[in-house]
């Protein structure tokens, strides 16, 4: 029986696994990918995946970081690797060495600090590069991407055989072309992301708005989190095919939601969004 109602949205073939609801949990997983954006409370659907993506160590977005190492090692799977802003790694070992003690077992973790800028690699074709938001000291948001070669103009031309023998001869025939599949923000307060292009470029946006009425305005900017204006005013600037929206306050029910958002955004961008917590078997 699995731990969780979770949220299932599928674009193309990308799966996207999850729950996000403000200060109650936030957790979304794309298996394909290997990868969980934050892990909430561990839902055991998500403890096969390899790479958790933490953005920051709010505990609605992190407390389940010990039970899914060690549940992981129970069922004999390799230990999960856990990236996470380095101004953390100090307290996840702490609260990880606590765990073991009182556990009575050691709890294996793959530990990795990220700041803006670094990229992890994640599988051979697949990487994801970390850039800043503002929300909590250090904490960050993930774009994963990934690698591929394109042939160069110059010969598109050729035949198999030829290109065999250019590579033979040690020619460079291709040049590297990064293809930007998902864009998690996290919790963040409104940042002009337009700034950085595999972000506008991103196939997938999956993005905080937690705040939509107008009284709410004063609680997003006291929890550092966008409000729908702002958020309006950021997707003018992104070219996203797909808006995945998570972290919606409690305090607004689903059905107003859906409306402040249609009535908030162009048609040409509504159409774009799914509402993750709208994604849930009933
Ligand atoms: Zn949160
Ligand atoms: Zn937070």
């Amino acid at each position: 029986m699995a731990s969780h109602n979770l949220a299932h949205i599928k674009i193309d073939e990308l799966e996207i696994l999850g729950y996000s609801v403000a200060a109650e949990e936030t957790v979304v997983a794309m298996p394909q990918l290997d990868v969980c954006f934050d892990i909430g409370k561990a839902p055991d659907q998500i403890i096969p995946i390899n790479n958790i993506l933490l953005t920051h160590g709010h505990m609605d977005h992190a407390a389940g970081i010990a039970y899914y190492l060690s549940h992981r090692h129970f069922c004999g799977q390799s230990p999960g690797t856990i990236l996470a802003p380095e101004n953390l790694l100090g307290p996840i070992r702490e609260v990880i060495d606590a765990w073991s003690r009182l556990d009575g077992n050691k709890v294996p973790a793959n530990l990795v600090g990220v700041k803006a800028g670094d990229e992890y690699q994640i599988k051979p074709n697949l990487f994801t590069r970390v850039f800043p938001t503002k929300h909590s000291r250090g904490s960050v948001g993930y774009t994963v991407i990934e690698k591929r070669k394109k042939l160069k103009p110059d010969y598109t031309h050729l035949r198999g055989p030829q290109i065999v023998e250019l590579k033979k001869q040690g020619i460079e025939i291709d040049y590297p072309l990064e293809l930007p599949i998902v864009t998690y923000l996290g919790d963040t307060q409104y940042v002009d992301f337009s700034q950085l292009k595999y972000i506008v470029a991103s196939k997938i946006l999956i993005a905080e708005c937690t705040f939509y009425e107008a009284e709410h305005s004063g609680r997003a900017d006291a929890g550092r989190h966008m409000h729908i204006n702002e958020f309006a005013t950021l997707l003018t600037k992104l070219n996203n095919e797909h808006i995945v929206i998570t972290h919606t306050t409690q305090r607004t029910p689903l059905r107003d939601i859906r409306r402040i958002l249609k009535e908030a955004l162009p048609a040409e961008k509504y159409r774009r969004i799914t509402l993750l917590m709208d994604r849930r078997l009933k």
